[in-house]
């Protein structure tokens, strides 16, 4: 399968599903990470243009420790506004890889980037197969499945299916701590430390699927999928 997580900023794919993602790469499967927007608001030091360029050679580390392949979608923090400049993007990045099966955020989630994140992408996964779309992009070739990722913390959030992370829960880790410039800021703005945070919340969803690690997805459904099989690792 060609599998393909998109999130709003750079570390959320890492925050919230890389385990999947690292579990998938160790299957065999093609993975591609998207970062929609730039990153370019998150830091007291850097100008948005330094800080912008730093998120994205960071980005490209962290896909790389799994042999990911990253897309850099480019808008800037707070403007993934569900517009038509934001759908074509997100419409682009879809067609690029033409993928069995999208990650994303939640429609609970409660960050705006990552709410019109969702309502972006899931509005792509259909628009993106439509000939009459006109973009630099052939068309899509299928429907593909989709699944919402965890919040952060978990709020808001119930899950339906578990992917045990216990095997590559420390290459989550590792891929984070490639966003180094958010290591920092993390701590500065939230008091918190990235790890001990990715690591807590794998051991809570561990706990909640009776294995040591974690990660929690809900799917969307839509016809025509099959419902019968289980696509994530
Ligand atoms: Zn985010």
């Amino acid at each position: 399968m060609k599998v393909l997580a998109i999130g709003a900023h750079p570390d959320d794919v890492e925050i919230l599903c890389a385990g999947t993602m690292a579990k998938f790469a160790k299957e065999g499967h093609e993975t591609y990470i998207c970062y929609l927007c730039n990153g370019d608001k998150g830091s007291a030091v850097h100008t948005s243009e330094e800080l912008a360029k730093i998120r994205r050679q960071e980005a490209y580390n962290s896909a790389k420790v799994i042999g990911a392949k990253s897309i850099w979608g480019g808008l800037a923090d707070g403007e993934a506004v569900v517009d038509v400049k934001s759908r074509a993007k997100a419409i682009d990045v879809l067609r690029q890889v033409d993928p069995d099966l999208v990650i994303t955020h939640s429609p609970g989630d409660y960050h705006s980037d990552h709410l019109n994140t969702r309502q972006l992408v899931f509005e792509a996964t259909y628009l993106a197969s439509l000939k009459l779309w006109e973009s630099d992009y052939e068309p899509s070739t299928k429907l593909p499945f989709l699944y919402y990722m965890d919040t952060l913390a978990g709020i808001n959030f119930e899950p339906q299916e578990y992917v045990d992370i216990t095997d590559t829960i420390d290459t989550k880790i590792e891929m984070m701590l490639k966003m180094e410039s958010q290591l920092g800021w993390l701590k500065d703005m939230h008091d918190c430390d990235a790890p001990e945070f990715i690591r807590a919340v794998a051991k809570f969803r561990g706990f909640q699927a009776a294995v040591p690690y974690a990660e929690a997805f809900t799917q969307q459904k839509m016809y025509p999928q099959g419902m019968t099989k289980r696509v994530l690792p």
